[in-house]
């Protein structure tokens, strides 16, 4: 039962409505200006939170209240309590891991999909949804310029999963049961999977995911002479000597911009080693996929055309608010074995014809929300020109960051930039590779609890090193330059002690 307060003038109360028009719009309009606020003053806020384990325990009550609150003691306490707990990935100085973006358009879009709060499992349940997504999944094949074959006219075609984990994980299955059909599924203990030691670790846990044997599972190493990539002749060693133990090589992972140093897997070379072995290809291009839209970053997936399967995050680099993984396959019926289901309850015209996709056919969970509607709405409130200059700038701002980072003596640029992430460190003085470590590791150290920025690490060839990745949508030179001289200070503090 609602306990309602009456205002002022006795007629109406200031409990929220489960949905009320009037009141959506009052408190909507609030809610985008405490939002818009927040943009407007978000590089005053430390961009690593601050705080410590546990801290908003004793900040909140210990139960759920009886009675409504009002919206305004809600916004206090996201401003009071929740704010200094919140690492700030949309501010101009977030330069770590991968960014993920967003945008108006995206947030529009996200806006849109709460406002219609359908849940679009087969087409029945909203059929734009569904005819939507094919669409927009199609624009942007086109715009990286996917071959035909990855397109929904024929057999393939694309669809928005979660994460590049779950788009990882739905492949592998698709292709787990599609060798399992030809040599019976006792095999399951013989398929063998290869990946380079830079791939994500979401290969790994799809293979545990996928009852994949971890002992089969082949983390092949890399080195800076490929500057990280995986070789073709490693691929080709491995496959041959699992054929001879009697293994069944069936999938291979090759990534366009690995999450450490932005590595790119010789596309063409590994998928021919895939097709002669009847191996399935999924490419990994989480984040540098959406640079591939600019004709000149293109190169980069290059012999994409041997690949079974391509994804990459619209969330990470192409002003999409998460969640937005653009997967897309040449043959939508590997995914569709793997994943039907078809209780009676769901049963329909259209799907029992034939005549519809239903993607809960091609993802783990049921229900999915329409989001295609922020993607949509990303490309045609900026258009391609737009997004391609947005992905130029960011790399345009790395380099001058890779250029200040060459220019100074303590320095060292540890692997050529691709896109739009820098891998540096403080160079080893004296040949010291463990002083050099942990100087590196002091150094990120001090500059992330400043809160005036945020980077992180990796470790190649057992160098710790410092990672700049560029791509908030806020981010100017100003930033950048800003950043370095923060970094620089600190390293000579360092270095001086
Ligand atoms: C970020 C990233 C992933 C994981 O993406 P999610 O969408 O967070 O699952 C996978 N692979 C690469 C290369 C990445 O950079």
């Amino acid at each position: 039962m609602y306990v309602l307060k009456n205002s002022e003038n006795g007629s109406s109360n200031n409990a929220l409505k489960p949905m009320d028009s009037e009141q959506l719009r009052e408190y909507g309009h609030r809610m985008v200006d405490f939002i818009a606020d927040y943009y407007k003053t978000i590089e005053t806020f430390p961009v690593l939170s601050q705080v410590q384990p546990g801290y908003l325990h004793n900040l909140l009550p210990e139960s759920a209240p009886d009675h409504p609150e009002t919206v305004e003691q809600v916004l206090d306490d996201v401003k009071a309590k929740i704010l200094p707990g919140v690492t700030h990935w949309q501010s101009p100085s977030f330069f770590a891991y991968f960014p993920i973006n967003g945008s108006i358009a995206g947030f529009l879009g996200e806006m849109l999909s709460a406002g219609l709060n359908t849940m679009s499992f087969s087409w029945v349940a909203s059929p734009a949804a569904t005819e939507l997504e094919i669409v927009v999944v199609d624009w942007v094949a086109k715009l990286l310029n996917l071959p035909e074959q990855f397109l929904s006219k024929g057999n393939g075609g694309g669809v928005i999963q979660g994460s590049a984990c779950e788009a990882i994980l739905v492949v592998m299955i698709a292709a787990r049961d599609k060798v399992l059909r030809s040599v019976g599924k006792k095999a399951l203990e013989k398929l063998v999977v290869y990946s380079s030691d830079q791939t994500h670790s979401s290969l790994q846990k799809a293979c545990q995911l996928a009852g994949i044997h971890l002992e089969n599972c082949r983390v092949l190493k890399t080195d800076s002479s490929t500057n990280y990539a995986l070789r073709p002749e490693s691929l080709q060693e491995a496959v041959s000597k699992d054929l001879e133990a009697g293994l069944i090589p069936f999938f291979l992972c090759g990534t366009v911009g690995t999450t450490s140093s932005t590595a790119v897997d010789p596309l063409a070379a590994l998928g021919k080693i895939a097709k002669s072995n009847e191996m399935w290809f999924h490419i990994d291009a989480a984040y540098a996929g959406s640079a591939c839209i600019c004709p000149e970053y293109r190169q980069y997936i290059d012999g994409v055309e041997t690949a079974d399967s391509f994804d990459m995050n619209a969330h990470k680099w192409l002003l999409t608010n998460f969640e937005c993984s653009l997967l897309w396959v040449k043959d939508q019926s590997a995914l569709t074995e793997a994943l039907s289901t078809n209780p009676e309850y769901l049963k329909n015209k259209a799907s029992q014809a034939n005549l519809v996709v239903d993607y809960k056919d091609w993802q783990i969970p049921l229900g999915r929300r329409f989001r295609a509607l922020k993607l949509w709405m990303v490309l045609r409130l900026y258009g391609a020109e737009n997004l391609k200059s947005y992905i130029r700038n960011h790399i345009k701002l790395a380099k001058i960051f890779e250029q200040l980072v060459s220019k100074d003596p303590n320095f060292e640029v540890v692997t050529p930039r691709i896109f739009s992430l820098v891998c540096f460190r403080i160079a080893a003085v004296d040949n010291d590779e463990k002083k050099c470590n942990n100087l590196n590791r002091s150094l990120l150290d001090a500059v992330n609890s400043s809160g005036k920025l945020l980077f992180s690490h990796t470790i190649l060839s057992e160098k710790f090193v410092l990672r700049f990745a560029i791509g908030a949508p806020l981010t100017e030179e100003k930033h950048v330059k800003e950043a370095w001289k923060v970094i620089q200070e600190e390293a000579s503090f360092l270095l001086s002690k």
